[in-house]
């Protein structure tokens, strides 16, 4: 029993170096992966269950290193956060998002609004100074962009995190709560923030049709939005059967791949421009 304990302590030992080694590594080369291009965003659409159109679509990171190849932003975000590199890569996500959203609308392709994703971290400095700073050297109209948020970083600083969110909706910058459902947050405490649109969590969307459980939560999530005038938006659809059940829960849009995956710019242009729908 005692040599059992020394060889899992030492196998742990071991894996915790591999990880902090790896960490490490990450971290080196996010570094450089914004000055050398590697970076890129993807974006995927949102589609009306009313119209059946394209309304919207999330921007989503990407990052293809030349030697460790595509590394999922669920690997290197959190990377990014605890190194402060969420700072310079989060600016280049909104620089970046903004000026597509603007020149798809100055090539005169039906209006499509761009959501960003923002990490907590950003909120330690005033994200409503810098994200109008990118509006205005953008000259993206503040209607055409939104931020989502998730749950837990809006439980952080209640009132600091009020104060940065109403100067943002002010101008006209819509903001949605991110994974909805998972966090702590209750709809009646929502309330209270300046938030138009909740996006149920892709978990609850999985399982709707396999436990009545999750299709309840959806259900009554989907009611008591609206009945407090939010939007909602459930995101990971992949068939026809999650996408008909919404429908007849008066779901507003559906993000997934059962309309399309995340695809490149020129290709979420070609999806606006021929006016592809659900
Ligand atoms: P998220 O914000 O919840 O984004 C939705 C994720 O679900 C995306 O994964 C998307 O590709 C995936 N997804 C959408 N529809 C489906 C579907 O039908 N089936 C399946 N299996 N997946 C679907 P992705 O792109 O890997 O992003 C993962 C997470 O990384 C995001 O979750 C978000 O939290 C974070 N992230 C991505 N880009 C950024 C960014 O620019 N900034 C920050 N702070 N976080 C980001
Ligand atoms: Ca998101
Ligand atoms: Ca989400
Ligand atoms: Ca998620």
């Amino acid at each position: 029993a005692k040599r059992l304990g020394r060889n899992r302590c030492v196998s742990f030992t071991a894996e915790m170096n591999q990880q902090m080694q790896q960490r490490i590594n990450l971290e080196t080369f996010l570094h450089g992966a914004v000055a050398a291009g590697q970076l890129q965003l993807v974006y995927q659409p949102k589609v009306s269950l009313h119209t059946g159109g394209i309304v919207g679509c999330e921007a989503l990171l990407r990052w293809h290193h030349p030697q460790l190849g595509m590394i999922p932003p669920d690997q290197f975000i959190p990377v990014a956060e605890e190194s402060g590199l969420i700072v310079p890569i989060s600016a280049w996500v909104m620089r970046t998002a903004c000026l597509q959203a603007k020149a798809w609308f100055d090539a005169g392709l039906p209006r499509t609004t761009v959501a960003v994703n923002i990490s907590a971290y950003l909120l330690q400095q005033d994200l409503s100074v810098w994200t109008l700073d990118v509006l205005q050297e953008t000259g993206l109209a503040p209607e055409l962009l939104e931020l989502e948020l998730t749950e837990s970083m809006i439980a952080q600083d209640v009132e600091r995190t009020i104060g940065i969110f109403d100067r943002l909706t002010a101008v006209g910058i819509r903001l949605s709560i991110d994974d909805f459902g998972t966090g702590y947050s209750s709809l009646s405490y929502l309330k209270h923030l300046p938030v138009d649109t909740l996006k149920i969590d892709k978990s609850f969307v999985d399982n709707m049709l396999i436990r009545s459980e999750d299709e309840a939560i959806v259900r009554s999530v989907i009611r008591l939005a609206h009945s407090l005038k939010f939007k909602v938006v459930a995101e990971g659809v992949e068939t026809a059967e999650q996408c008909d059940v919404l429908r007849a829960y008066r779901c507003d849009e559906i993000q997934g791949y059962y309309f399309s995956k995340p695809v490149s710019a020129q290709a979420f242009e070609t999806l606006l421009r021929e006016g592809t729908r659900l």
